[in-house]
């Protein structure tokens, strides 16, 4: 059953050079306790689409259903108890945390903005468990982020977005910013989170080894619009975009036996500025043909399967 149901989401942005098509006509679904993986370059649109849909910023046009509910239409007030019930993490944890504050202050703030706790004991015991379940030791609510790691910064971003026990958790590039170590520290402590509250993720990165580890479902976005989607395993096996296959080739393989060629993208990437309706990509895509420059591909399921895929020419390149 889905939780999340995008449909034709676009949000524009008026520029002095022209509109700039950040989120192009998205439509897709999130299964409720699923991950989906969205990926694609810096300024592909990704950040701007999951910040779209829970309403951090406002749609140009198209619905975002949330357990049923549109929720592009509500205003501030009609929004606010459903903004509880979907919650982000962010990419920096450093920067979206107030260095003025201690750990148990930050983890506490959403809380006291939501009136949860009936009193101060209430209010420490839920900060304490919080910490408990995001693995911060209690010894470290005092302190204050710029004497932590960056792991553990990221855990006070998790542990204030988990405050308000949401449902759904836009996780922008969590782990980015964060060493390799780290890295699978924070993505193993989500998908702990997801099995034990049943949580449904959009989980955001340019990093394909990262999607893949995480992910059910996998889209990835070129230039504001999906390109492709499926399960996550049928995508490393049966890559079918170009674009896809080049953000594929660039994962290292951990072996001097099994050579991968890296597929390079050369040429000028398309503007996003009122862009023309042909396929974003043909400008960079070995395949290109004259009617990938006439008109824009739909994307569709590919030999009747559910794997989605945007190309004029997929069932001649693959
Ligand atoms: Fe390449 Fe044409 Fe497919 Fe676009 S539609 S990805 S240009 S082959």
């Amino acid at each position: 059953m889905a939780l999340v149901e995008i449909k034709s989401l676009k949000k524009y942005y008026d520029t002095p050079g022209g509109i700039l098509h950040a989120v192009d006509d998205v439509t897709l679904n999130i299964e409720k306790g699923k991950t989906l993986g969205v990926v694609g370059e810096s300024g592909c649109g990704k950040s701007t689409l999951g910040k779209t849909l829970i309403k951090m910023t406002e749609a140009t046009s198209g619905e975002v259903y949330f357990d049923g509910q549109e929720i592009t239409s509500m205003n501030q007030r009609q929004f606010k108890q459903m903004r509880m019930r979907m919650q982000m993490v962010f990419q920096d944890p450093y920067a979206s945390l107030d260095p003025r504050m201690s750990v148990s202050a930050l983890i506490a703030e959403p809380i006291n903005t939501y009136h949860l706790a009936k009193n101060r004991n209430e209010l420490n015991e839920m900060v304490l468990s919080l910490m408990d379940t995001v693995g911060l030791a209690r010894r470290l609510a005092n302190v204050y982020p710029h004497e932590l790691d960056g792991g553990r910064r990221q855990r006070i971003g998790i542990a204030r977005a988990l405050s308000l026990s949401p449902e759904f958790i836009v996780c922008d590039e969590p782990v980015s910013a964060l060493d390799v170590s780290i890295q699978a520290q924070i993505l193993n402590l989500l998908m702990d989170l997801q099995e034990e509250k049943g949580l449904t993720y959009i989980f955001i990165t340019h990093d394909m080894s990262v999607v893949k580890h995480i992910s059910d479902e996998i889209c990835v976005m070129y230039l504001g619009q999906v390109v492709e989607k499926c399960e996550s395993k049928e995508l490393f096996k049966n890559t079918l975009h170009p674009y896809s296959k080049a953000l594929l080739s660039a994962i290292p393989v951990p072996s001097i036996h099994n050579k991968k060629e890296r597929i390079l993208i050369k040429g000028e990437i398309t503007s996003p500025i009122d862009p023309e309706p042909c396929c974003r990509f043909a400008q960079r895509c070995q395949y290109a043909k004259e009617e990938c420059f006439k008109s824009e591909p739909a994307l569709k399921p590919y030999k009747g399967t559910g794997h989605l895929v945007k190309c004029h020419r997929v069932e001649e390149i693959n």
